[in-house]
């Protein structure tokens, strides 16, 4: 079997592993100020994609052009979010060099879409796939791929963990080779229920003191687990931006998601925001929290709400996912001011930060490893791949971190 990596390999974004020029596993984008894209443009025989993150099938339409039309197999969450995520990236970029797509590709998408539930196995470009739940976001899959020799297993992102909008992953297929992300390598997360806890009694402290807090959450995944939280512990929110779509469409899902009636619940006491009549500037003046997008305040409704309340002490902003580098979300935490909209404001607003991860740490990582002791590791999606793979051979694993454009038989 011969893997190459287009992308996602000691790096975070744009995945993309090109099994044998035939079969690819995810396409995805690196979202940045150009975009980025994977190295090559393939012409598959069949694309599998793991979840619904745009770092992983952000530029799967391109896949689509001329008459080109290779099969997508995915869970059907993972095919309603590539949809949703396709359209937000024509919003934003439509018609410029930083979108290589238009709308006509993403309509294929649908045409081109074999939805797969977890366990099934299938066949696809001469393989035969089997997607096990990963514990990420609602529909994230781990990928095994069986060519009859050799079986490889693509991890995609996962957590070990359970949250509360999903279960962690417990699947442990026997794979002789294993591709494996490493997004919190470096990293050991305190116990989720600590960071709730903490999490809550700062939003009610808030909320006791007369102010409002803003709670930047990303659409997928994260906005609904906020409302989760916020229902176990009777906190009223309202929800804003595109996680209100997610969380609706989730409803259908019931099987993808850890608890149904929690998620059902969750969004019946959640207020919808519609956003007419400056109703997110009232809403900012109310003693109450607001789940919104974008989770790293670089867009979305999340730019209402904090120049609204940014210059009252007892407001709060609460980040509960990671800053990457460079964007308001992180200038905030480290500066104490945001750019918002291209003004550079003062944030006299207290700003806090809880670590929600959706990825396994550490620990997480070498517990699911324990289960592949005897196979071939190719560390990847991660800043530091070369330090979590020489860490795994100096405990006699047989590991490497290749780097994007790298080819390897396995
Ligand atoms: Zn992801």
């Amino acid at each position: 079997m011969k893997l190459q990596f287009l992308g996602g390999a000691r790096e975070v974004g744009r995945s993309a592993i090109l099994v044998d020029d035939s079969l690819l596993l995810d396409y995805g984008m690196l979202t940045g100020n150009p975009p980025q894209y994977p190295v090559d443009s393939p012409d598959p025989d069949a694309v599998v994609v793991s979840h619904g993150h745009l770092d992983h099938v952000g530029a799967v339409p391109t896949l689509l052009s001329g008459d080109r039309r290779p099969p997508i197999h995915w869970t059907p969450p993972t095919q309603e979010l590539a949809l949703t995520l396709s359209r937000d990236t024509l919003k934003l970029h439509g018609g410029t060099y930083d979108c290589p797509f238009t709308e006509t590709h993403v309509q294929r998408m649908t045409q081109v879409s074999n939805p797969h539930e977890y366990g099934e196995t299938f066949e696809a470009a001469g393989y035969e796939v089997t997607l096990f739940n990963a514990g990420h976001i609602p529909g994230s899959a781990h990928v095994l791929v069986d060519d009859g020799d050799t079986r490889l297993l693509y991890t995609a992102d996962f957590h070990t963990d359970d949250q509360r909008l999903v279960s962690g992953t417990t699947d442990r297929p026997d794979a002789d080779v294993v591709v494996c992300e490493s997004t919190y390598a470096d990293v050991d997360h305190e116990p989720r229920e600590v960071v709730e806890n903490r999490f809550v009694e700062s939003l009610q402290t808030t909320m006791w003191e007369g102010g409002t807090v803003v709670v930047p959450a990303f659409a997928i995944g994260r906005t609904q687990e906020m409302l989760l939280v916020c229902d176990a512990h009777d906190l009223e929110c309202y929800v804003d931006g595109m996680g209100k779509g997610v969380t609706t469409m989730l409803r259908n899902y019931p099987a993808f998601v850890r608890d149904a009636d929690a998620l059902r619940q969750a969004k019946s006491h959640a207020r919808f925001v519609t956003g007419r009549n400056g109703q997110r500037r009232r809403i900012a003046e109310q003693n109450t929290v607001i789940v919104t997008t974008s989770g790293m305040l670089s867009g979305g409704p999340a730019m209402t709400y904090i120049p609204e309340i940014r210059g009252d002490p007892t407001n709060k902003i609460t980040m509960t996912g990671y800053q990457v580098e460079g964007t308001p979300g992180r200038e905030l935490l480290e500066r104490g001011r945001a750019d918002i909209d291209g003004r550079i404001m003062p944030i006299a607003a207290q700003a806090e930060s809880y670590d929600f991860s959706a990825h396994a740490d550490h620990d997480g990582l070498r517990e699911f490893l324990t289960a592949y002791e005897g196979s071939e590791i190719l560390v990847n999606h991660g800043d530091n791949c070369e330090h979590f793979a020489a860490e795994l051979r100096d405990d006699d694993y047989d590991a490497s971190a290749p780097e994007v454009g790298d080819v390897v038989e396995v």
